[in-house]
């Protein structure tokens, strides 16, 4: 996603239910629905940064479910963003919401007021861990809405979470492998953090929830990431970027939760490529040293207790999630 997006986050308003993980409030900080006053002083926000380029940048209305909300107040949203694409300020404007809340009506709503991107919280595939996870819809809304988003001609963006009660490491990779057969143009990829007030504390607090540890989903994503590279998909976010440590109970948050999913992915290239035991060198793409040698120097260590000195260096040559081993 463009670094010039200008998030407006729309809090709860129009959830027909909560589900199980949800506590809105401790991510977006924000306690009131926003009005096209806040879009104005958004993008005008946006545009005093020296950095921002009108051309790439979106409005992106997050948090809730967007086309559930009442139809005046989407509207009233609508139009204040569209004003600053008819008058250049942004290029475009992206939505999230539930896929039970699309349909063609909506959609061509959304397609009068220049939505450009529109991203599904699918969560699951699996219908006993929506339903388990009081998500209120089923998979089967999920096929439907994006064949539609996709026929209409708009941008569509796929959410999942790992590690939701009832799921299990078979059901993300399920879940990734049936949301590539919806040829989505990009994916967000979340681990499961318990927040209090949630389903999910009650859950955890009584001890018949357990969220994943952050290595088991860094073991995880890393099957997942490839899955969706390979179909040629856009992974745009890996992890929650931040979190409220007053609402945090549980669960695999790290502040570089996608760089620990590099690490392993290039500790899984490298080892099953080191033979004898001594000392190797391993060349890595431009830009990739640091991934190879892991947080904190973690792979080097790692390779250092199985009887491998490993010297990681750059080659221009090399492609990104290759390597060139030379043992010394
Ligand atoms: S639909 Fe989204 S915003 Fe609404 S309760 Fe569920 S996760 Fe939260």
């Amino acid at each position: 996603m463009s670094h010039s997006n200008i998030s407006i986050f729309v809090p709860h308003i129009g959830c027909p239910c909560k589900c199980s993980f949800c506590n809105q409030f401790s991510i977006t900080k924000q306690h009131y629905s926003p009005k096209s006053d806040d879009v104005d002083k958004a993008v005008f926000e946006a545009l005093k940064s020296k950095k921002y380029n009108a051309k790439e940048a979106e409005i992106a209305f997050f948090g809730g479910s967007f086309t559930a909300i009442d139809r005046e107040y989407m509207t009233e949203l609508l139009s204040a963003a569209k004003r600053h694409i008819d008058n250049g300020n942004v290029s475009g404007i992206r939505i999230s919401t539930r896929p039970d809340f699309i349909d063609n009506e909506i959609l061509d709503i959304l397609k009068e007021f220049d939505v450009t991107s529109i991203e599904l919280g699918a969560q699951s595939m699996r219908d006993e861990v929506l339903f388990l996870n009081n998500r209120g819809h089923s998979a089967s809304d999920v096929y439907n809405s994006s064949k539609l988003i996709k026929e209409y001609g708009f941008e569509l963006g796929l959410q999942m979470m790992t590690g939701l009660y009832g799921d299990d490491d078979e059901g993300a990779v399920f879940t990734a492998n049936e949301f590539v057969k919806l040829e989505p143009k990009t994916v967000r990829i979340y681990p499961t953090i318990v927040l209090n007030d949630t389903f999910l504390a009650d859950k955890f607090n009584n001890g018949e929830y357990a969220p994943q540890t952050v290595n088991e989903a860094v073991k995880l994503c890393t099957r997942l990431i490839p899955i969706f590279e390979n179909a040629g998909i856009d992974i745009i976010r890996l992890g929650l970027h931040t979190i409220d440590a007053n609402e945090y109970v549980a669960g695999p948050w790290h502040p570089a939760f996608s760089e620990l999913c590099e690490n392993e992915i290039y500790k899984n290239i490298i080892l099953p490529k080191l033979d004898e035991k001594g000392n190797y060198t391993v060349s890595v793409a431009r830009g990739e040293v640091s991934k190879a040698i892991g947080q904190k120097r973690s792979n080097i260590i790692y390779f250092e207790t199985l009887g491998y000195k490993v010297k990681i260096k750059e080659d221009k040559d090399i492609y990104p999630r290759s390597v060139k081993i030379e043992r010394e």
